[in-house]
């Protein structure tokens, strides 16, 4: 297998395409990073505005799975990451990070995964892998962890979410979908699924048996919300988790929290062997969720639905069939 570096990246991309030879910093074009052509919708700036987008992407690596995107669910996320709410996204951006699909080729190292397996990636494509987060399977929590979209490789180059014809992850961030779950039902299990089943499958039994009623809720809420009705509903010690981010502070009554010794808590997704675990869990029980399947080009007004809450079931991109490059 070809195996490039980094460097030989920048060097292969500055004699045919010298962007910006004078200066510091070599500018390379999103098409020309990377060996393999690639398209997808991206929004350029913190307009949040999705359009048609050429980019690249590496070569299947020898630990690498590469996968044709057959379905891409839209997250809340989505949202804040496009209009930079959280300030950390780079530009273009392309968003999506409950990405299901078929593995079209995998590297020479490559174990758990083979060509034609059901895969999927969710919120995250890396991690520094050796940190206490990484090797207690909480991948999530390690200060390196690398978000699917928005965010740069730890080679510099930018990582490119789900609204795309393909991806190329690192196997360890790839999960098999189990055959029998419909992969267009299966997607938002990646972010949304794993992010609600995490709490759940680390909290002892206790708040697994409470399920629907008052020992713990699960907030999922990603805009600002007043946390004072949940933390009434809870009982005595109980335990309240947020997994939404909403773009600004919440106001916490402490108050009710103190009377009750109740608990607030954060959560975000799940470690990869959890998100695997979570997956399964839905295919021996054939859990899915209910899904709004639709064109990549109306994923603008899906945006707009969102933040107007306009939405019954979560939306999920129909990428295999409506994602057209345009030459
Ligand atoms: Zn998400
Ligand atoms: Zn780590």
């Amino acid at each position: 297998m070809l195996s490039i570096t980094p460097g030989a990246y920048t060097l292969v991309a500055l004699s045919k395409y010298p962007y910006d030879i004078g200066g510091e910093k070599v500018v390379v074009s999103p098409e020309q990073e990377h060996p393999k052509k690639a398209f997808g919708w991206a929004t350029r700036y913190s307009s949040g505005v999705l359009s048609p987008f050429r980019f690249s992407r590496r070569a299947t690596g020898e630990n690498d799975v590469t996968f044709k995107v057959l379905y891409c669910g839209i997250c809340h996320t989505d949202l804040h990451i496009v209009k930079n709410e959280w300030g950390l996204s780079t530009y273009p951006l392309i968003p999506g990070h409950e990405i299901v699909g078929v593995a079209t080729e995998v590297g020479s190292k490559v174990e758990k995964l083979k060509v034609g397996d059901h895969v999927g990636v969710g919120y995250m494509i890396g991690a520094c892998q050796s940190c206490d987060s990484c090797s207690n399977n909480a991948e999530n929590y390690c200060p390196e962890m690398i978000p699917t979209s928005g965010a740069k490789y730890h080679d510099g180059t930018t990582t490119y979410g789900g609204y795309s014809d393909f991806m190329v992850a690192n196997e360890h961030f790839v999960v098999h979908v189990p055959d029998n779950l419909p992969l267009h039902g299966a997607a938002p299990l990646l972010c949304a699924g794993v992010t609600t089943y995490s709490p759940l499958s680390r909290d002892d039994g206790q708040m697994k048996a409470a399920l629907g009623t008052m020992d713990g809720i699960i907030d999922t809420v990603s805009a600002v919300h007043p946390l004072l009705p949940l933390i009434g509903l809870l009982k005595n010690n109980g335990k309240l988790v947020l997994v939404g981010a909403p773009e600004k502070p919440l106001e916490l009554p402490v108050f009710p929290l103190l009377m009750g010794r109740k608990i607030v808590a954060g959560s975000v997704v799940g470690g990869m062997k959890e998100t695997q675990e979570m997956i399964d869990f839905a295919g021996k029980h054939n859990i899915t969720a209910n899904v709004e399947v639709i064109p990549v080009d109306y994923v603008n007004t899906a945006m707009e639905r969102l933040i107007k809450t306009d939405v019954t079931y979560r939306f999920v991109i129909d990428i295999a069939n409506t994602l057209k490059s345009t030459s």
